[in-house]
């Protein structure tokens, strides 16, 4: 039995991949995008369309950009002797939003996780020794949820990053409730999570 025509079908189907989007929920947006004016639909449609055919990634620090290198890295202004690494392109985000870290940042692409096949090959590991190795780094701070898999992966890049002796590696400081999420964290626990970063 087909429920709906395939052009709507096929927007539902879309819509459901998307995280925290169940069928109903996408059923009950492709309903309400229906009602949009013409205007309205086309312009929804050149904004995911922008999406694919502007955004890139950085070439130095891996974020999501329009530019490459990306407005952060070629800010003469930040201080390319400071990384933040962070997990995912909306931790940067977070970050950037207490406006505390005036270095430069290096994204990973994930957390370790083995189970699901995250191994440390499949994250931007060897981008970042690369660039630990080319430039004079006075600090590098691990900046992960702290969760089982942020934690995991600030051990094995602690242990990656050992015989770079000279470099201070850093964490956030505690404060940040055990399994939140950066990109949740306020801005002002966040800060201070920053500010009060601690060696590891
Ligand atoms: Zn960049």
């Amino acid at each position: 039995m087909i429920k709906f025509p395939p052009t709507i079908q096929n927007l539902i189907d879309q819509f459901s991949k998307l995280p925290g989007i169940g069928p109903k929920t996408a059923e009950r947006l492709v309903f309400y995008l229906l009602k949009w004016s013409q205007k309205e639909k086309d312009e929804f449609a050149k904004a995911l369309t922008d999406l694919s055919h502007s955004i890139t990634h950085c070439s130095l620090c891996h974020n999501i950009s329009e530019n490459d290198p990306c407005l952060i890295c070629s800010d003469q202004a930040r201080d390319k002797a400071k990384i933040c690494v962070v997990a995912e392109a909306h931790d940067l985000s977070a970050i950037e939003n207490t406006s505390e870290f005036k270095g430069v940042y290096h994204v990973l692409g994930g957390v370790l996780d083995p189970l699901h096949g995250i191994t440390p090959q499949k994250l931007k590991t060897d981008q970042l020794v690369a660039k630990i190795q080319e430039n004079n780094l006075t600090e590098i701070i691990l900046a992960f949820n702290p969760d089982m898999e942020g934690e995991a992966t600030m051990t094995y890049l602690k242990n990656l990053l050992k015989p770079f002796t000279k470099i201070k590696i850093t964490r956030l400081a505690r404060g940040m409730p055990v399994g939140s999420d950066l990109e949740y964290t306020d801005e002002i626990t966040l800060s201070n999570a920053l500010k009060n970063r601690r060696d590891i």
